[in-house]
Order: structure tokens, then C-alpha cells, then sequence
């Protein structure tokens, strides 16, 4: 038996065409707007990304690049002044940002009505107390869908995280849990990860350690999920050792072409429910 490849690309490119269809019947464009502080060689390369697919559905995009030494001071007021602009529906502000600045108060300030990264305390705190927060993190809601495909009923799963950022792992693990999943969470200073994962029904990898989870971590016909992006000998590879898997697992998703696309399909998702909601649509 071969595992199932979780096709991201194909179920990202249905959601896009979906938001395409959606957006041509508002009386305008949903706008985003992007704050990106200094040069990061990948932050560049993943704003680009999103501006590009954004115009693919219709989704303007604003994208402010701030210096490497700007003040927090500057930052807030920009954001002040994009909470405010009504022709505003989103406002994401790329991370990382340069150690000077306060990731907290910076995403602190973005409105939790334009927070389409879901980052806002707000949200986190209502998706914590099982609520309907405005958004939840594009990332873990793409796993989620991906995991629904070939996972259709998750209540009562075993679920082992690896990793526990704020960006993907926790809001995972809640996610999860609010499915009545079993979850662990596991990260760099977690002892014999392994014996967790081999009786884990879902493994869930996101630690940004090339081909960590090896064929003798998991249970035959486990679901593996990958949202590692590694570089290694100049070629993209996952957390996830997709070639010793697949013919043990279930279902596996590739990198690229798994969470990746998804994680961008979110995003545009979450700005088009922001125009939504501020149009009560
Ligand atoms: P992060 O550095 O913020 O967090 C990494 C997490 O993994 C931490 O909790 C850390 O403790 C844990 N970890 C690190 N080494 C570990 C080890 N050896 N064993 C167990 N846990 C370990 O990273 P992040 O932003 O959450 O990203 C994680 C990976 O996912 C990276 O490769 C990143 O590029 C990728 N990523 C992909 C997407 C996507 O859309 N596909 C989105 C976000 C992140």
C-alpha cells in the first residue's frame, strides 16, 4: 500500500476560485494591507507570494515597507491609521520583525475586526474558550481542512503536535482539542518524541527540522501532516521524511505543494470574510 498524497495545491486552487467567484460580486475590491519591516530575504519572497495570489482573486493589496530601524512608535501609528481606513478589510503585519520591536503590542494594536492572521489576542482568546473568534491563523486552518479530507470525523484522535509556536502549534492544539481530539504538544525541550508519535493516529510536523519524523515514528496507516519548509541541498523538504513514509502512512502531504498552498488560501479566505463582516454580507 501506498499512502494517500494530500493534494494542498488542488484544494488551495478550489478555495481560490471559490473567493474569485465571491469577490466579483462585491461593489469593490477587498482590500489588505501588508506592514513589512526591513529586508528579510524570506519575508520579501512570502509578501510577494501573497500579493500575487491575492490578485488572482481580486484582492488589492497594499504592502508598507518600513525601514529596519523604524520606531515602534511609527509602526503603531500606522496600524492606527489602517484600523481606521475604511477601505481597509485586513491588516497583517509579516513576521519576524527586528528584535527592537514588540511583536505583542505591535499585533496588539491591529484592530481583532481586520486581524486576518488571527494573531490578535482577542481572537487566540476566543478560539481558547471554544468561541467563534473573527479569524484563526491561516496555517492551522489549512491543516485543518487537509486533515478533514482524508480524516472526515476527529473526535476521540490521537493527535501529536511538534512544535509549539504561536503561529502554528498552539493554535493547532486548540483547534484540535475543540474537535475532541486527544493532543499533544511537543517541542525542541520534549524528551523521546518518538514514543508519542507511535501511537499517534495524526502526526502533525512543524518544527522547521529537515526529515526529523523517520518511517519508525509512526503507526502504519497514520495521517501525516507536514508544514516544515527546509532547505537542503538547494531543494525545498518538510519535517517529514516523505520518502521513508509513504508506503507505511495513510495519508501524508507533500512539501511543496501540502500546507504551503493552503496557508495562502487561508489568508485570502479570512480577507474576504473580513470584507464580509464589514459589510455585513
Ligand atoms: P518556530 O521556530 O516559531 O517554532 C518551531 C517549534 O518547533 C518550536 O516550538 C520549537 O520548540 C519546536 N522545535 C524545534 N526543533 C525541534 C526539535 N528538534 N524537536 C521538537 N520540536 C522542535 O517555527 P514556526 O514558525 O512554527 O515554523 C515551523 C516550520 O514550519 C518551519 O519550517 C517553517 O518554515 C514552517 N512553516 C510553514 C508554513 C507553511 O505555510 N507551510 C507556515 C508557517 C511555518
Amino acid at each position: 500500500m501506498t499512502a494517500e498524497i494530500i493534494d494542498g495545491r488542488k484544494t488551495a486552487q478550489e478555495i481560490r476560485s471559490q473567493l474569485k467567484q465571491a469577490v466579483a460580486g462585491f461593489s469593490d475590491s477587498p482590500k489588505l494591507a501588508v506592514v513589512l519591516v526591513g529586508r528579510d530575504e524570506a519575508s520579501v519572497i512570502y509578501v510577494r507570494n501573497k500579493e500575487k495570489a491575492a490578485a488572482e482573486v481580486g484582492i488589492g493589496t497594499d504592502v508598507y515597507r518600513l525601514a529596519e530601524d523604524v520606531s515602534e512608535k511609527q509602526v503603531l501609528q500606522l496600524i492606527d491609521r489602517l484600523n481606521e481606513d475604511v477601505a481597509v478589510n485586513g491588516i497583517i503585519v509579516q513576521l519576524p520583525l527586528p528584535a527592537h520591536l514588540n511583536v505583542g503590542r505591535i499585533i496588539g494594536r491591529i484592530s481583532p475586526l481586520k486581524d486576518v492572521d488571527g494573531f490578535h489576542p482577542y481572537n487566540t482568546g476566543l478560539l481558547q474558550n471554544n468561541e467563534k473568534p473573527y479569524f484563526v491563523a491561516a496555517t492551522p486552518l489549512g491543516v485543518l481542512k487537509l486533515i478533514h479530507q482524508v480524516c472526515p470525523v476527529l473526535s476521540g484522535k490521537n493527535v501529536v503536535l511538534i512544535g509549539a509556536s504561536l503561529i502554528v502549534g498552539r493554535p493547532l492544539a486548540t483547534l484540535l482539542l475543540n474537535q475532541e481530539c486527544t493532543v499533544s504538544i511537543t517541542h525542541v525541550h520534549t524528551q523521546n518524541i518518538k514514543n508519542l508519535t507511535q501511537n499517534a493516529d495524526i502526526i502533525v510536523a512543524a518544527c522547521g527540522v529537515a526529515r526529523m519524523v523517520k518511517k519508525d515514528w509512526i503507526k502504519p496507516e497514520a495521517v501525516l501532516i507536514d508544514v516544515g519548509i527546509n532547505r537542503e541541498n538547494g531543494r525545498i523538504c518538510g519535517d517529514v521524511d516523505f520518502d521513508d513514509e509513504i508506503e507505511k502512512a495513510a495519508a501524508v502531504t507533500p512539501v511543496p505543494g501540502g500546507v504551503g498552498p493552503m496557508t495562502i488560501a487561508m489568508l485570502l479566505k479570512n480577507t474576504v470574510d473580513a470584507y464580509k463582516l464589514q459589510h455585513n454580507i
